[in-house]
């Protein structure tokens, strides 16, 4: 919610419109802020190659000015209220704001470093201030508010009465109804807020680097490859310690290297460093963020009217309310937990078997699961990997997916600037051959880089001023040593494809007005187009297009393939429960109230409370994140899940529903495709989005497509 009005402020209040240097256009050019300039590389293509981090401090301080003096521009308008001088005019206000931010936050998550983050940290309550000053301007709010409820006698369009509808939702969500002696208090609400999780996000960065494991010998790391041994020598050289080699460790709990390590102790070790992070003291602990993050926002919801803070958010998602989610969760709780214990037992026999003499624990699921998979499907994920490899994955898969069902085409360059030399470029030609965006992917891991995968907007499709997307999808594939290829796990090729799903919703836009456009739509439908697109990855088509061996270039044997099929159904209980224990967090801290939240005086008791409540408590299985690491709802990204990581349940239901849509309608074509596009990609929020939902399904969503999925 907060972070969404932020957005809004950044990519949808405002666009970009044509900064040719009015204010500079006597100066010489290498003096010239590049921030200040539109980028004249094709689509406005950010300036990498001459962006400075000084140059963001007084980009930013000038965008805000510009945004703050159109605005008042348009709130003291002598002439009355229209559309087009209020709505429109809005629309068209803080380019250049719109036009740092996209950059600013998008390399602060995908290349930081200590000058992008310290000025992260003294922005980010400023912009909330900014954001606030915009909200609270009530003669602002009267316009909108007079257009608003007058909006069935304006003779506009219905875009254009969703866009009205929306900024109306938005100013009354952001408090502007309030009293001015609340409005102060929301105020300085935001400012505490947006500090907080900037600082969260910034602990938890510092925190996975501290928390990385290093180990004396090679032996200690038997289990990987040879060349994953190698990479793990090259990464700790690069730290500082040559005769060493480090794990990394990835944002969530459980950690990849996990499922190959042989020995229990280093599998420990992993694991504890893992479930620990931000919690035990010194600078990165972030246990006070939570407390008061939780208190901060159980008050701001209070003071909107509500009971609690989900109660707030949710009121705005296509999930509707707390009961909706709560529905859900409780629905899957006792099917996942039954699973995850009946997979547990099937593990342990197997440590029994061997004489381990050990019980279970959440260290050695992921090595033990792989035995059971082997043992059951009769192949590990090493067999699979050399039919992964990076080139053929996008190319031959994720890009020949996407012709198939859309008719269109990417073609790689070279000539445009990067922050990094990993980074690749390509062009999106459309069905009839036009150019339709420019997608950027930055695939491996970095130390600079925050974990997880996205997809993020550098410019967004713009229908009042016709600009095109230039969009990037962000993967953190372990780098290889050099002269080795990038060998994918069947995850993180999913996970390609899912992020080019979030990149075919942008790049498909076809809006006019950039609130509504987009990506912008509800958190809870966002993850859907993006979710529906990983069915490809394991389509028959396109699986034998581009799963081929690396070395041979044979095709992935028909066996192996059935058995992978076979085991989509796999460690399913885990997987489900780690989710429904990160959602049953992250419900418990915000659906408290102010009142309740007082008595809250230790993080790791509240958690462990909450997960025995929903009876999701089972140690073998702990929560996908821990509270003290948990940055999608307690971080500062630009896209905060606060109450909202049901999201990815909820997308998953919608998905699945989908999937058996596809199916019954023959699969991978055109005709499917373009059905798609035009009733769901194309339309970003122009519409209530479960309507979009229901006009291309026919129904609306239902759980058992998603239950008898995950065979539950
Ligand atoms: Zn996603």
């Amino acid at each position: 919610m907060y972070k969404k009005y932020l957005l809004a402020i950044l990519t949808a209040l405002a666009i970009f419109q044509v900064h040719a240097a009015p204010f500079h256009s006597q100066q010489t050019a290498a003096n010239e802020n590049p921030l200040f300039m539109e980028s004249t590389l094709p689509l406005h293509y950010p300036r990498f190659d001459l962006i400075k981090n000084s140059d963001f401090a007084p980009a930013f301080a000038k965008g805000m000015a510009e945004e703050l003096q159109e605005v008042e521009i348009i709130a003291n308008n002598p002439e009355k209220a229209t559309f087009e001088n209020t709505i429109v005019a809005l629309e068209k206000s803080g380019a250049l704001l719109t036009h740092v931010s996209a950059i600013f936050f998008n390399l602060n998550s995908a290349n930081t470093n200590p000058q992008i983050q310290k000025l992260m940290r003294e922005l980010a309550p400023k912009i909330a201030a900014h954001k606030d000053t915009i909200f609270f301007n009530s003669k602002l709010f009267a316009r909108i508010e007079t257009l608003y409820n007058a909006r069935n006698t304006l003779g506009i369009d219905a875009q254009a009465k969703r866009v009205l509808w929306r900024y109306y939702q938005d100013f009354v969500r952001a408090g502007a109804r309030l009293s001015i002696a609340d409005k102060a208090k929301l105020k300085a609400l935001n400012e505490e807020i947006v500090s907080l999780q900037t600082d969260f996000v910034q602990k938890n960065l510092n925190e996975v680097t501290a928390s990385s494991v290093y180990v004396d010998r090679r032996e200690d790391l038997a289990g990987l490859s040879d060349a994953e041994i190698d990479a793990a020598a090259m990464q700790a050289k690069a730290d500082g310690h040559p005769d060493k080699w480090v794990i990394h460790l990835q944002n969530t709990t459980n950690q990849a290297v996990l499922a190959k390590l042989i020995h229990h102790s280093i599998r420990q070790k992993i694991m504890d460093a893992s479930l620990r992070r931000s919690s035990h003291g010194g600078d990165n602990d972030t246990r006070i963020n939570v407390i008061t993050l939780a208190k901060k926002r159980a008050e701001y919801a209070k003071l909107l009217g509500y009971p609690s803070f989900a109660a707030y958010s949710l009121a705005d998602q296509t999930a509707g309310s707390v009961d909706v989610v709560n529905k859900m969760l409780g629905q899957l709780a006792p099917l996942a937990i039954a699973k995850a214990r009946s997979e547990a037992a099937e593990m342990q026999a197997i440590i029994d078997e061997e004489k381990g003499g050990f019980q279970l624990s959440a260290a050695d699921w992921a090595f033990y699961a792989e035995k059971v998979r082997k043992k059951r499907y009769d192949f590990d994920e090493s067999q699979l990997k050399p039919y992964f490899e990076l080139n053929h994955v996008l190319l031959d898969g994720v890009f020949f997916a996407a012709h198939k069902l859309y008719g269109i085409t990417l073609q790689e360059r070279h000539d445009l600037p990067v922050y990094e030399p990993t980074v690749r470029v390509f062009d999106v030609f459309d069905k009839d051959g036009s150019r339709l965006a420019i997608l950027i992917i930055d695939m491996y891991a970095r130390s600079n880089k925050k974990g997880g995968a996205w997809e993020a907007e550098y410019n967004a499709q713009n229908g009042l001023r016709g600009t095109q997307p230039v969009i990037a999808i962000h993967l953190n594939i372990p780098k290889v040593a050099p002269g080795q290829p990038t060998l994918l796990t069947h995850d993180e090729v999913r996970t390609a494809f899912h992020e080019f799903g979030h990149a075919l919703h942008s790049m498909f836009s076809h809006i006019k007005y950039p609130r509504i456009a987009s990506t912008n739509v509800p958190r809870d439908f966002v993850e859907y187009p993006s979710q529906i697109n990983e069915m490809w990855a394991s389509w028959p088509e396109v699986l034998q297009n581009y799963a081929h061996h690396y070395q041979t270039n044979a095709p992935i044997p028909k066996d192996l393939l059935e058995k992978i099929e076979a085991a989509n159904k796999f460690n399913q209980g885990y997987a489900t429960t780690e989710s429904i224990g990160a959602n049953v967090i992250d419900q418990a801290w915000h659906q408290i109230t102010a009142t309740e939240i007082s008595a809250v005086d230790d993080v790791l008791t509240f958690e462990a409370a909450a997960l025995q409540k929903a009876g999701v408590d089972f140690a073998p299985v702990p929560p996908r994140y821990r509270s003290t690491y948990f940055s999608h709802i307690f971080g500062g990204d630009l896209y905060n899940y606060a109450a909202g990581y049901y999201s990815y349940f909820w997308s998953e239901v919608l998905d699945a529903d989908s999937v058996k849509w596809f199916k019954a309608h023959g699969g991978l074509k055109r005709e499917n495709g373009d059905y798609f596009r035009a009733q769901v990609l194309s339309r970003g929020d122009s519409a209530d989005p479960l309507l979009l939902f229901r006009n291309f399904t026919g129904s609306y969503p239902d759980i058992g497509p998603l239950l008898q999925r995950r065979g539950l």
